[in-house]
């Protein structure tokens, strides 16, 4: 309905793919939300173009540096915008008073912070950034409820059990008579290359993902399918599920967007095109429904879905993230790190693509598992990881 006031909304990670879709989102509803703040890192000018389109109170740019030149270059357009920098510009924006849902679209680590600003101000926080989960998963979740902030999942597969699970659903999965949770993967562009092949693959071959345009982190992660292996540990925590009680199958069409599978035997899904404009409006909106721009699902056209199931030969970083799911502590967040580390040494081509678990297997078997109940804890996880990395990278003269 007509609201009073549009909800003004932040956007970390603006000039990105998830970003972007945000931001034609919004725009389909000007009366309903208004872009409150837009950051971005390195893409200076496409922010600025972002600013001059959305016009919103603050931006956020990497740097003090390259914060005086967006303000500058937005003051001669006219625009009022004051632009911050870092990560405390990026706290500032997600925490601010005047800020009623924050999109946390930012890739990786550095996205923890700003994400956790958010929440512990209470605000409606749409997750893409599924590393800061990861990270941080306990306490993370704790800051939620302490803060009675309202995560939703923007994640398609999270989106989808979030839709395919009861409203009560905290009461505990086996209290609303879950029996599992059915993760979908695409499988990725390597689903039926010879495993023989997967040493010599490229870059570019790796972020041509079948089904879905996606940044490049994300784009390898889904290659490699690091990126189920970090769901996986994304839905433990989302839902109050056990690694096992989270089943994944690959799911070439991405169609359906992940299962849940009820004790009477009932399987609610939830399908549709695979555009992130969905789980983005309906997390918006929620528990209202907006268009996202989306075309209908054209079930004739599909015809057909089919179903395999994961083959951890073939993707270990799959193995790997279900071990550290099931360590718990201090794992995902090393196995996080370490996944940044090779993953950025792969876009850089310093190493094989079959080296990115070689690299997580070694920064995982490096160190002894431990609690990490403050953020610090899980900073120096974090950090101790990237080093493990930076010495395997040395070590093989990469
Ligand atoms: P992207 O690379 O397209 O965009 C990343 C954004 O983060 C950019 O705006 C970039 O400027 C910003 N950024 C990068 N490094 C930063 C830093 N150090 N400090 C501050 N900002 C920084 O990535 P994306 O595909 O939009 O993915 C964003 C997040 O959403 C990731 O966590 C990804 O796993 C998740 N996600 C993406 C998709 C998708 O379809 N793209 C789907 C599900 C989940
Ligand atoms: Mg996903």
């Amino acid at each position: 309905g007509q609201l009073v006031r549009p909800q003004q909304i932040t956007v970390l990670g603006a000039t990105g793919s998830i970003g972007l879709s945000t931001l034609d989102v919004l725009a389909r509803h000007p009366q309903r939300y208004e872009v409150f703040a837009l950051t971005g890192f390195s893409r200076l000018t496409e922010l600025e173009a972002l600013c001059l389109r959305h016009r919103p109170q603050f931006a956020v740019a990497a740097d003090e540096a390259t914060a005086r030149e967006l303000q500058l270059r937005l003051r001669l357009a006219g625009l009022k915008t004051e632009v911050l920098a870092g990560e405390a510009g990026l706290c500032a924006v997600a925490a601010h008073p005047d800020v009623d849902a924050v999109m946390a679209a930012i890739v990786g680590a550095a996205g923890l912070q700003p994400t956790l600003a958010a929440v512990r101000a209470g605000k409606r926080v749409l997750l893409a950034n599924k590393e800061a989960l990861v990270m941080s998963g306990a306490l993370f979740m704790q800051a939620v409820r302490e803060h009675n902030a309202v995560l939703l999942p923007i994640d398609s597969e999270h989106n989808a059990i979030f839709q395919s699970l009861p409203r009560d659903f905290g009461r505990g999965l086996s209290a609303v008579g879950v029996r599992r949770i059915l993760l979908t993967a695409s499988g990725g562009p390597f689903r039926e290359m010879p495993v023989s092949a997967l040493a010599d693959v490229t870059p570019e071959q790796a972020c041509k993902h079948p089904n879905w345009s996606m940044g490049r982190k994300i784009s390898v992660d889904s290659a490699s399918m690091m990126n189920k292996g970090l769901e996986l540990i994304e839905a433990c925590w989302l839902f109050d599920a056990r690694p096992e009680q989270v089943e994944v199958v690959i799911h070439p069409q991405s169609v359906i967007h992940s299962l849940v599978d009820y004790v009477d035997g009932s399987v609610l899904a939830q399908l549709g095109n695979p555009d992130m404009r969905t789980p983005i409006a309906h997390a918006l909106a929620w528990p209202e429904r907006i268009d996202a721009g989306v075309s209908a699902l054209d079930l004739f056209k599909i015809a057909r879905l089919d179903f395999q199931a994961p083959d951890e030969q073939r993707f270990p970083c799959l193995r790997l993230a279900r071990q550290a799911a099931e360590a718990g502590g201090s794992a995902p967040a090393m196995l996080n790190a370490a996944n940044e580390m090779a993953v950025a040494a792969f876009l850089e081509r310093r190493i094989r693509f079959t080296e990115i678990a070689t690299i997580i297997e070694f920064v995982l078997n490096a160190e002894a598992v431990v609690s990490v109940e403050a953020l610090q804890a899980v900073l120096r996880a974090d950090s101790r990881a990237r080093e493990l990395a930076q010495g395997w990278l040395q070590q093989h003269g990469c």
